[in-house]
Order: structure tokens, then sequence, then C-alpha cells
């Protein structure tokens, strides 16, 4: 049996990571849920799963919630110590990592320091402060499960041969809303045409990141952390159909991929059953779906986000979380009207340029990091 803790459970992975929890009752507890500031769907989720303890990390939301949720006793925590604690405490052995952004990065930590199973889905972290989460891992003997489907993908497909056989990984992306744009287009491009997805239904901030090739650049990074691949072995291919998710080349040059519908609740069970795998009445793969199936290199010219990615990647140290915070800090202002679609790569690309990069050495080095670039970013955008 797991015992469950679902941080982010108002989210898009929350939700579906509830759906997959609902099928198998004999394999699963839910123990704690936490959300951000959602109280309505919030209460929804506990009156139907009554969770022992939850945590709203906006602890304004809190009365709401008390009001919404009443009949149901258990704990009540707020702010973003409550999530730690909930993420930490002995009663539960699986904690899903399902926050957006870098408000992720304390509870997941804590998970890992206490040397749980944690399937992480909530990227950012990885990419801010990603040899302090192994490390954390390692320490603590806790388990890390990819859910971000491209890297369930890779984990899937690298079983078939040896960590040191592994040659080349390559990533799939859709290419987003703009992979035939004009960069006239880009440039004129509104929130509503940036927000729609043409294969995935997600969260704004990885909508906008797809749009960008900002969550295939933070993906590389992430990669390269949790499979211990050099940059130069990490490849990112246009897939517009998402159904082969990623491929792994092996030392043989023989190449084993993953494939499968672009529905997150296939990567979220294979995170949590492991290493079973069960049926969760999942729909399956047609011929249909495979009849025309299409690659094509990214365009780096359009999307700088993948030069990004790989420069953050080369200089190391507080680089990628500044490119993580730079991106996080230029996706709100754009979703607030505040700039243009492309003024993110613009703001990035500047952020990268301006920062001096120090090594990662503890939790302060990062987070200072993460705050400079969220200051850089906001001062320029007013500038202009
Ligand atoms: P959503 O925006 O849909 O959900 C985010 C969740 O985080 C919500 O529960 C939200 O709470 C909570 N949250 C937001 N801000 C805070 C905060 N400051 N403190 C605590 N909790 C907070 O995001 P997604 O589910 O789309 O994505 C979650 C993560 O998974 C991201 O890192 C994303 O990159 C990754 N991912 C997502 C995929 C997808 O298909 N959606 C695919 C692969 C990876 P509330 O809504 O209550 O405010």
């Amino acid at each position: 049996m797991k015992d469950l803790c679902i941080l982010g459970s108002t989210g898009s992975i929350g939700v579906s990571t509830l759906k997959v929890v609902a099928q198998f009752p004999d394999k699963f507890r839910v123990r704690s849920l936490t959300a951000g500031n959602n109280a309505k769907l919030f209460a929804e989720q506990v009156l139907a799963v009554r969770p022992a303890r939850v945590a709203i990390a906006n602890k304004d939301s809190i009365p709401e919630f008390k009001r919404l949720a009443a009949g149901w006793n258990g704990d009540i925590l707020g702010g973003v110590e409550g999530l730690v604690e909930l993420a930490e405490e002995r009663e539960s052995n699986y904690v899903v990592s399902a926050i957006v952004g870098a408000a992720g990065l304390l509870p997941t930590l804590a998970a890992l320091k206490k040397g749980k199973q944690v399937g992480i889905a909530n990227k950012e972290p990885l990419v801010m402060a990603g040899p302090l989460m192994l490390a954390a891992a390692q320490a603590s003997g806790a388990t890390i499960l990819p859910i971000d489907s491209e890297h369930s993908a890779v984990f899937q497909s690298a079983r078939a041969g040896g960590p040191k056989e592994i040659r080349k990984v390559v990533l799939t992306a859709s290419g987003g809303p703009f992979r035939t744009a004009t960069l006239e287009q880009m440039r004129a491009a509104t929130k509503e045409n940036a927000l729609k997805h043409p294969t995935w239904n997600m969260g704004a901030k990885i909508t906008i990141d797809s749009a960008t090739l900002m969550n295939k650049a933070l993906e590389i990074i992430e990669a390269h952390f949790l499979f211990g691949v050099p940059y130069s072995g990490i490849e990112v291919w246009v897939h517009p159909q998402s159904i082969v998710h990623a491929l792994v080349e092996f030392a043989d040059s023989s190449v084993v991929a993953q494939l499968g519908l672009p529905d997150m609740r296939l990567p979220i069970q294979f995170a949590l059953t492991y290493p079973e795998r069960l049926d969760g009445a999942l729909p399956p793969l047609t011929l249909e779906r495979m009849k025309n199936l299409n690659f094509e290199a990214p365009d780096r010219e359009r999307f700088p986000s993948l030069n990004f990615a790989y420069d953050a990647g080369a200089r190391g140290g507080t680089v990628p979380a500044v490119l993580n915070a730079a991106n996080e800090q230029a996706v709100s202002l754009f979703l607030d009207d505040k700039i243009k679609f492309c003024g993110i790569f613009e703001l990035v690309g500047a952020s990268l340029a301006a920062h001096r990069e120090k090594a990662v050495e503890n939790l302060e080095t990062v987070l200072e990091a993460d705050r400079w670039a969220r200051d850089f970013v906001k001062s320029e955008s007013v500038r202009g």
C-alpha cells in the first residue's frame, strides 16, 4: 500500500493523479493533499478523497476552504511550512510533486531528504537545484520517479540497456502552437494564441513554456540531472503528433522509444505503480494514430530557448536557476499582458547574459540566484 502526499492536487497533474489513484483503491491511500489558492476545487477534492491532513500555500484562502469543506474534520496547515510538514511527515511514503514552478522546491526537497519515493512532474526545482536534490536523494535513499512524459519515456526506454550503454537521448516536442508560424506572427501573438496547445491539455505556465519551447529547454536540463547524460548527448526532435515521447540510442546504435497517447495519466500511473504495470483502463494506442508520425529539427533561431538550455548547462552552477526564474517571471508578465510573446526570449536572454554565475554550494546560493533573476526581469521589463 502506498500512502500518498499529493503536492499541487488542484493543478492539471494533480487532478489527473487523483483520477489514476481512484482506479486502484487497494494500492493507494491518500494521506494528504496540498493546494496553492483554489479553495473551491480543493474543498471538492477533500470532501471526495477525505485525506487526514491538507495544506494551503496561501493562508488567506483557508477561511473559504473551511466553509466549503464543512463536514470534513482533518488537519489544515497553511503556508510553505505547512506544505513542507506534509511532504516530510512519516505517515506518507510516496510524494507526488505537482506544484508549478520554483514554489515546489522546498516541499520536494523535504520529501527527498526523508528518503521517500517521489514522483516528480514539477521540473523547475530539478532545473534550479538538480545537484542538491540528487545529493539529498542519495544521502537518504529516496527514489525519484519521473512523471514528465518525456522523462518517463527515457526512464522506460533506458531499461533496455545499462546506464553506461546510453549514447544519446532524444526528447520529442510537439512544437507548440507556433511551430509553423513566422517570426512576425510570433511577435504579434496574443495570450489566447499562446495558450492554445495543439496536443496537450495543461496548466497555463507550462502551456506558454511549450509555445516558446522553454519547456523543452527545462527538460534538457531535467534529463541531464535525472539520467546523468551529458548535454552533448541530449537532442530535441519536433514531433507534432506527441505519440513518441522520447528515444534512447544505445552504444550499438540500437534505438528504443516509448510511445503512447498524449495523456498524462499514462506516465503518472507508471510512476505510481512502478515497477508494476497495471490495467488502469487508459485508452490504447491505435493504428489510426500511428499512420502519420513526423519528426523535424527544431528551429533554434525562432525558438532560442534551446540555445539558452545548452548555454546554461555548459556554464552550470547558478545559471540553470537563473534561466528558470527569469522564465517564470517573464511568463508571469506575459500572462498579465505586461510584455509581448517574444519579450520572454529577450528577457531570459538578457538575464543569462548579465548573470555572474556561482557554484551551487547550498540552497541559499540557488535561492539568491532565483531572486536576482526575478528582480532583473522585473526591472528590465519596466525599462522596456
Ligand atoms: P497547474 O498550474 O495546473 O497546477 C499547479 C499546482 O500548483 C496547483 O495545484 C496550484 O494550486 C499549485 N501552486 C501554484 N502556485 C503555488 C505556490 N506558490 N505554492 C504552492 N502551490 C502552488 O500546473 P500543471 O499541473 O500543469 O503543472 C505542474 C507541474 O508539472 C509543472 O512543473 C509542469 O511543468 C509539470 N508538468 C505538467 C504537465 C501537464 O500536463 N500539465 C506535463 C509534464 C510536466 P492552486 O491551483 O490551488 O493555486
